[in-house]
């Protein structure tokens, strides 16, 4: 329930979305994400899952409308479903919105439980429909056991949104295959640009960045895209294809500047709270946490922290070299 001022930043946008990041850790190896031999934080600098129930129960108290739950691969963490069961409570009473983004390898067995949270729609992210391709992705992961999982998520009444990360010379020939297999599945799609996270050696980011304005070119040539004015104060922008009535998804924040609208913050499973995803700027929220019992330390943090969110990120591929490039890995705000 909403017990205070709304939360507000310099630039007028009130913050009504929060992402976290439940763990680093992941059973996936993604070659955009995570090096192959990550080395992840040591137990005792996570939150505890009390520790951050407090922490977005707080930020709900202070207007947050839609938690997202992310990683890392956020159903690896152990208990993380006493967690969803706990944050349902806040549904109806401040809380409007209760998901997560995974990479659906445990959907099969949490898919219902989730439902039984209120969880209504839950992001899977899926690069390609061709099993080695997809083991040459993600290193770790296995396509048909994702595949089932996104089956299961179906059969539990979940919404399913499919999230592609656009790699050139990967899954560019994938492009229409994807757009159908959605369709048929009853699935939204939405594509991602490649962003330049992490010091991941040998794979290239620059040489996989697929622009979204070339794969909508691409798009446009077989289907009529109707531009949907739908935002979500999110870098995602909409189309809908007249053919098949599909409503697909493009995030660019490479090819066109997204943040006046931005109404989020990221929090790690550290606790520290990134204001910007392209901005290495954070405030540390855990050790107001820890050091009182009462909220209202918290609080004055949350605030504080919120009066520094930054107008926007540097992010530029434009010079053909990777400018505004942050070394923080994606498995640590979560994407
Ligand atoms: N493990 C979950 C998953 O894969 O959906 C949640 C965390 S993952 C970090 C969140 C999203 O970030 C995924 O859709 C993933 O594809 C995307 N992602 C990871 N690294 C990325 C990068 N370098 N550029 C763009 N998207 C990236
Ligand atoms: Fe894991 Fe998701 Fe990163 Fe892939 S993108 S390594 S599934 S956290």
């Amino acid at each position: 329930m909403q017990h205070a001022a709304p939360l507000i930043d310099p630039f007028a946008r009130p913050i009504t979305y929060l992402r976290v990041s439940v763990t680093d850790r992941c059973d996936f190896r993604c070659v955009y994400c995570m090096a192959e031999h990550m080395q992840f934080l040591p137990k005792a600098e996570l939150l505890t899952l009390e520790e951050l129930d407090r922490l977005c129960s707080a930020f709900v108290g202070l207007g947050v409308q839609k938690l997202r739950i992310t990683g890392g691969e956020p159903l690896v963490r152990r208990n993380i479903m006493g967690f969803f069961h706990a944050m349902s409570r806040h549904l109806g009473a401040g809380l409007e919105e209760l998901t997560l983004t995974t990479n659906g390898s445990q959907l099969g067995r949490f898919a219902g439980e989730l439902a039984d949270c209120g969880v209504r729609r839950v992001n899977v992210s899926l690069d390609t429909l061709d099993p080695d391709k997809f083991a040459a992705i993600t290193r770790w992961g296995r396509l048909p056991q994702v595949l089932d999982g996104i089956r299961a998520a179906a059969a539990a009444g979940l919404r399913v949104k499919i999230n592609v990360v656009a790699l050139r010379g990967v899954n560019d020939g994938e492009l229409f295959d994807l757009v159908r297999w959605c369709g048929d599945q009853g699935h939204d799609l939405t594509f991602i640009e490649v962003m330049p996270m992490g010091d991941l050696g040998n794979e290239d980011r620059l040489d996989q960045y697929w622009p979204l304005s070339d794969l909508r070119a691409r798009l446009a040539e077989r289907f009529t895209l109707m531009d949907l004015a739908e935002r979500t104060g999110g870098p995602a922008r909409y189309v809908r294809l007249r053919e098949t009535g599909q409503k697909i998804g493009f995030i660019t924040p490479l090819t066109h500047n997204f943040c006046e609208s931005c109404n989020r913050v990221r929090l790690t499973c550290t606790g520290e709270l990134f204001m910007c995803l392209g901005q290495e700027d954070n405030a540390d929220l855990r050790a107001p946490l820890r050091a009182s019992g009462d909220d209202a330390v918290l609080i004055d943090a949350i605030r504080a922290a919120i009066a520094n969110k930054p107008k926007g990120h540097d992010f530029d591929y434009s010079r053909q070299t990777v400018t505004g490039q942050m070394t923080r890995h994606m498995s640590h705000t979560g994407g």
